[in-house]
């Protein structure tokens, strides 16, 4: 085995957080290898619910820091990549015998005020401030029994996660970061202030490289990689618990969301997906801590059935559920019995030998989508200090398709249909929610639907898969479908392997 390759940054997983490192470092001059077992957003970071936001109930568990970041993100993110963060309205049916109105209200308006340096009064946020609302079956209450008659209003941002991890994955490989997927950790060993870490993948199987310094994002992983491969232990650790959605029928045509109390304290989700569907969740429940891949379970469906239909007009059941899907939160752990009290901050661990001059690794605990950028600017902080010459940047640059020379999102799909009149609507909408400016190049020359290619239905043509291999690595049907794009929740099961049979036979 050859270690002739040398890097400044070896990162241990494709999720949200390894990319957003990824990105940070080579942005920074590092040289930076990114390796993924599987293929990028295979973990958690594409199950979750797709949110950028402050996390309204946190406020309950005074995670006062948490949201201030998290809402100053918000912004952020709306600003770095319009194409796949967009705002979205939530209405809260109020319950008083579940929270007296003036609880919700002092929640909203800390909402409304909280962002960098925690209170604000300024104008900080570009969203509009929350208020109350009558809820009407043609205006907010849309889809709602009708005896929910007052509510309140807020805002918060929707994210497609998968997109965005390879949003950060495409921008470090733009400034010069390696990006190996199906490529796994299996140990490293530090000889000195290096690492020489063996890794499992294509090219070639097994071979070595050694990094001066190294990153360990493995999501749920996190303490299997420590323990099987670094043989290192830590005493901090992580709780693994799953959280699972159903997607079923749309409820209603309107554009709103709803947050929904539930007796048991916990709060679900019920948010207009993909046009023709409603997604519906969370579950919290706590897994053992090597079940690291999960299936929703018959009580999680029913149990988010049932919240959601304490609330809907027309029941929600079982059997009106067309996909689910489920994602494992790597927490750290802070003791809370109660697994959705467990704080959902992150925590970055440096390992006691780099104290002492020895090669650095750096573990990730815990973390929000939401975070992920700011997460990854406390990381190089901690691995690197601060420095005029180390100076964060991110905020700065758009990701991949993000910079829409000033126009606005609608502005972007207006020029779109201006200039390629004859292409598919819808379609074309879908395409650049997923590729912002970059949609031309996937587009080229075709100014009709044949000149795409071969149509393989639910939206995806042969020009876009072509595109996805070449720069996103996608390699395997499952990627295409259910990462890069949300075309397998529109097509027959004849129609999913038509992609799969055109991927095999191109490998
Ligand atoms: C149900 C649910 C809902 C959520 N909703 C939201 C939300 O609305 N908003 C929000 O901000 N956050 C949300 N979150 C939280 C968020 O999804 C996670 O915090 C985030 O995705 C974690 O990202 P990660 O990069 O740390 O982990 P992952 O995405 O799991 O990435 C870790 C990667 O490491 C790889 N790996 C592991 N071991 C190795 C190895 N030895 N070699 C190579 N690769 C390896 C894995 O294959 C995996 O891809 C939600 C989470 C869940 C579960």
């Amino acid at each position: 085995m050859e270690s002739s390759e040398r890097y400044d940054l070896l990162i241990v997983g494709g999720g949200i957080n390894g990319a957003g490192i990824a990105r940070d470092a080579a942005g920074r001059g590092l040289k930076v290898l990114l390796v993924e077992q599987n293929d990028l957003a295979s973990g958690t970071s594409s199950s979750s619910t797709k949110l950028i936001h402050g996390g309204l109930r946190y406020l309950e568990y005074f995670e006062f820091r948490l949201v201030a970041e998290s809402l100053a993100e918000r912004e952020t993110l709306l600003r770095i990549a319009p194409h796949i963060v967009w705002p979205l309205e939530f209405v809260l049916p109020h319950e008083s015998h579940l929270r007296p109105a003036w609880m919700i209200r002092a929640g909203l308006f800390l909402y409304d005020h909280l962002g960098p340096g925690i209170l604000n009064f300024g104008n900080t946020s570009s969203l509009p401030k929350s208020k109350s609302v009558r809820l009407t079956p043609d205006g907010y209450g849309a889809g709602l029994k009708p005896e929910f008659a007052r509510g309140f209003l807020y805002y918060d941002c929707w994210v497609d996660d998968a997109r965005l991890v390879v949003l950060n994955a495409r921008s470090a490989a733009a400034h010069g970061a390696t990006i190996l997927t199906r490529t796994r950790l299996v140990s490293a060993q530090r000889a000195g202030d290096v690492w020489i870490a063996t890794l499992d993948g294509e090219p070639g199987g097994r071979r070595e490289v050694r990094s001066s310094a190294m990153v360990n994002a493995a999501g749920p992983w996190v303490r299997q990689v420590l323990d099987e491969a670094l043989n290192i232990k830590l005493s901090s650790t992580v709780r693994l618990v799953r959280g699972s959605h159903i997607v079923v029928p749309r409820i209603h045509e309107e554009h709103h969301a709803f947050i929904l109390q539930n007796p048991d304290r916990r709060v679900i989700f019920l948010i207009p997906y993909e046009r023709q569907f409603t997604l519906v969740g969370t579950t919290d429940v706590p897994i053992p801590r090597d079940e690291y891949r999960t299936r929703i379970s018959r009580e999680e469906i029913a149990y988010l059935c049932e919240a959601a239909s304490r609330y809907t007009a027309m029941p929600i059941n079982p059997g009106m559920v067309v996909w689910s899907y489920s994602g494992v939160r790597p927490l750290y752990d802070d003791g809370s019995e109660n697994p959705s009290a467990v704080t959902r901050d992150y925590h970055l661990l440096l390992d006691a030998a780099s104290a002492t001059g020895g090669a650095p690794v750096l573990s990730v605990f815990g973390g929000k989508i939401t975070t992920y950028r700011r997460l990854a600017e406390h990381a190089m902080e901690k691995l690197y200090g601060r420095s005029p010459s180390n100076a964060a940047w991110t905020h700065r640059e758009p990701l991949p398709g993000g910079n829409l020379d000033g126009r606005s999102f609608r502005g972007l799909l207006l020029d779109y249909r201006r200039r390629f009149p004859r292409l598919p609507k819808v379609w074309l909408a879908r395409l650049l929610r997923r590729h912002g400016a970059l949609a031309e190049d996937i587009i080229g020359d075709a100014h009709e639907e044949h000149g795409l290619g071969r149509n393989f239905g639910g939206g995806l043509y042969e020009r876009e898969l072509e595109y996805l291999v070449k720069n996103e690595w996608a390699r395997e049907a499952e990627d295409v479908l259910w990462r890069r794009t949300k075309c397998g929740l529109h097509m027959s099961a004849e129609e999913k392997a038509g992609v799969r049979d055109w991927l095999a036979a191109r490998a």
